[in-house]
């Protein structure tokens, strides 16, 4: 029997800990089992890494029970979650706690327990014959399969090209060699016809995960796949950490969607682990998008990636024609009275006339985004953040987006005290507003977390969208991605510069990724679509070339880009934030810490000391320092040592982020 194991916490301690096995253990203990232990003068949860004979320090302290029958980590896990260790800026325990259901994490649910559920109601589908093109890139994974080599698969297919199809018959492959697979989805709400496509073709064999479910469901999901009764998992980021035995296929839909990022320890990239998940378990990986991320084509480019193509819709219709709309002629026109500009107009009453469908997108929700008094010039912001408040309309309120701080709306400018307050700038309410007071008669439904908040309420709009009980959804993000709708013949963007003005290198990304997706909603049919942009840049890249639907264009414009300004993907970014309810110690802190990594790290590529883009958020004031280095680990490998004994100073935080996804 074992005499000694090394555990590891979830503190942010980069060691292990040495333990005696006690002889009155109920069970054994073995690599990946949970353990009581005694820490400092308290009681906490470990797990066990390692299983040894001889003692590495005098006496170690022995260990209060193991809690686990069965480990509930694999070696594979526990390799993972060292290999996130060293990308990510964490413990090895803040890696391999990040892995499990809450509750679990306490210690508390034994593995026998489970809690009941009802099951998702689908009707069951039969795969499609693969047309010419799919078959190809079939061909090329299922060859994959075959030979268990790992492999990286880009498929870069326009929108409606049949990549969903490829993603269920590779599972498929994978589930008859009697293996599982994982596919990631961005956040679950606002993908919720991949996951019912998901579970309409390998019913109960597959588990779900989302955001919004209780601790005890995902527990439930967690037990099923570990006990090997779900073998196809579907979920956001978290559930790239599936405790399958024998996976054999990753997948990650949408691959260069920022959800897939955590903002918290551990600070990983979902996409990238998934990559090295693959590679630990000798499978491949595929990232699917219309729009690949600059980082995942560059390496396609390079060689790194396999590169796998969708040219054609399955419709073998063209890409939806893009119309775009100057907004700073149609604001000359119409004396700046315009939410829905003429031609948006025009095409949607075209549109409804042939008893068609619609969707109308803007990234903002709300009424009024802020408000300005004409006399001085203030902003109302939010007390706490660097935000202005976002009047809504429904609830009578302005809100922080941020940090939701509400109040009652102001009629005098708390600053000069004259009644000139206006509010403007254009949310989702207002368009919706906009839209029934043109179209009386049109059956108009808004979709955003204002509506959606109460649970089933997305797939109630949805089901009426589909029975065509509705004539036009207007929404955010939520209706930007995976939606397949055949009656879908118009598609507009009423705002297409919300994010170009973000002072963020990917903010030209950001912007032709999602033209192009809701782009990608409109004429997915024998009806075809049409789609119209409003914009006040339309001669910008980002916009120009979406609306060309190129990607290859845009792509090599935005890559020689970053070359010349270096940003990823030639560097690897860290992003150092520090952050302070106290201004001035924020900012000589950061100073301090500028200083101290200069000193530590010889050569050293460097930004900042630099405001944070948002400075002020729930009431910190927060700097950055930008570090660009050539690849993750050598970036953890030089900072970690350099800032160990930094005094960040009183009521200052320090976070380090590896690949930042914002700035
Ligand atoms: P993407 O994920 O690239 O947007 P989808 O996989 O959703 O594309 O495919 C678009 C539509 O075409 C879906 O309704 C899907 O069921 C259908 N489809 C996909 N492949 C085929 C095929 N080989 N034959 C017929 N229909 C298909
Ligand atoms: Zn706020």
């Amino acid at each position: 029997m074992t005499k000694y194991v090394e555990v590891i916490t979830s503190l942010p301690i980069d060691r292990t800990f040495q333990y005696a096995v006690p002889d009155n253990v109920e069970y054994s203990p073995e690599i990946g089992k949970r353990v009581h232990i005694p820490f400092r003068s308290t009681k906490r949860v470990g797990y066990i890494v390692k299983l040894e004979n001889k003692p590495m320090v005098e006496n170690p302290r022995p260990l209060i029970d193991v809690i686990d029958e069965e480990p509930i980590f694999t070696k594979e896990l526990i390799d993972l979650a060292g290999w996130i260790k060293d990308n990510y800026f964490c413990s090895w325990g803040e890696a391999l706690e990040a892995m499990i259901p809450g509750p679990l994490k306490h210690g508390k649910i034994s593995m026998t327990t489970r809690v009941e559920e009802e099951a998702l109601e689908v009707v069951p589908t039969e795969p499609h014959k693969p047309n010419r093109e799919q078959k190809k890139v079939l061909d090329d994974i299922h060859k994959c399969l075959d030979e268990k080599r790992h492999e990286v698969f880009l498929l870069h297919g326009i929108t409606g090209s049949g990549k969903t199809e490829i993603y269920l018959q590779a599972m498929e492959n994978v589930l008859s060699k009697g293996k599982s697979g994982v596919i990631l989805v961005p956040e679950i709400s606002l993908t919720p016809q991949t996951v019912e496509r998901f579970a309409s073709r390998f019913g109960d064999k597959v588990a779900v995960f989302h955001s919004k479910m209780l601790q005890s469901a995902k527990f439930n999901e967690w037990k099923r796949i570990k006990d090997g009764e779900a073998r196809v998992v579907v979920g956001p980021r978290s559930a790239i950490f599936s405790p399958l035995e024998d996976p054999g296929l990753f997948i990650v839909d949408e691959e260069p969607e920022p959800s897939y990022k955590q903002e918290d320890v551990p600070r990983y990239h979902a996409r990238d682990v998934a990559i090295e998940r693959a590679r630990i378990s000798n499978a491949p990986v595929i990232l699917g998008s219309a729009t690949p991320s600059l980082e995942s084509y560059h390496k396609a480019m390079s060689g790194a990636y396999h590169l796998i193509e969708l040219t054609q819709r399955i419709s073998e219709k063209e890409l939806p024609k893009v119309k775009l709309v100057d907004m700073r002629m149609e604001f000359d026109t119409r004396s700046g009275k315009t939410v829905v500009s003429s031609v948006m107009t025009d095409v949607l009453r075209k549109d409804l006339a042939k008893k068609q469908q619609a969707l109308i997108f803007l990234n903002r929700r709300g009424f009024s985004t802020f408000v300005l008094c004409r006399k001085c010039g203030f902003v109302m912001k939010c007390p706490k953040c660097d935000s202005p408040m976002v009047f809504h309309k429904t609830k009578n309120e302005l809100i922080c987006h941020y940090c939701n701080v509400r109040m009652a709306p102001i009629e005098i400018c708390p600053d000069c005290n004259g009644d000139y307050l206006m509010y403007k700038g254009t949310g989702t309410q207002k368009v919706e507003t906009e839209l029934k007071k043109i179209f009386p008669e049109a059956r108009i439904e808004r979709m955003d977390s204002d509506t959606m908040s109460k649970r089933g309420a997305h797939d109630k709009v949805l089901k009426k969208f589909t029975k065509h009980e509705l004539d036009i959804i207007v929404g955010t993000q939520m209706i930007a991605k995976g939606l397949d709708f055949p009656k879908v013949t118009m598609v507009g963007v009423v705002s297409a510069d919300a994010n170009l003005n973000l002072p963020d290198f990917r903010s030209g990304e950001r912007t032709f990724n999602l033209i192009t997706q809701v782009a990608g909603r409109a004429g997915r049919s024998d009806l075809g679509g049409e789609v119209v942009v409003q914009t006040f840049t339309p001669e910008h890249y980002a916009i120009k070339w979406a609306a060309k639907h190129d990607f290859h264009s845009f792509y090599s414009e935005e890559v020689n880009a970053r070359r010349e300004l270096l940003f990823p993907p030639f560097v690897t970014l860290a992003k150092i934030t520090l952050r302070s309810k106290k201004e001035e110690n924020v900012i000589k802190s950061t100073e301090r810490l500028a200083k101290l990594l200069k000193k530590k790290i010889p050569g050293i590529n460097m930004i900042g000391p630099v405001p944070s883009p948002m400075e002020k958020l729930r009431g910190f004031y927060r700097w950055n320092i930008i570090v660009k280095g050539e690849d993750r680990e050598t970036l953890v490998k030089k900072i970690k040592p350099a800032i160990k004994g930094f005094r960040k100073g009183p009521g200052v935080f320090m976070a380090v982020d590896i690949d930042p996804m914002t700035m």
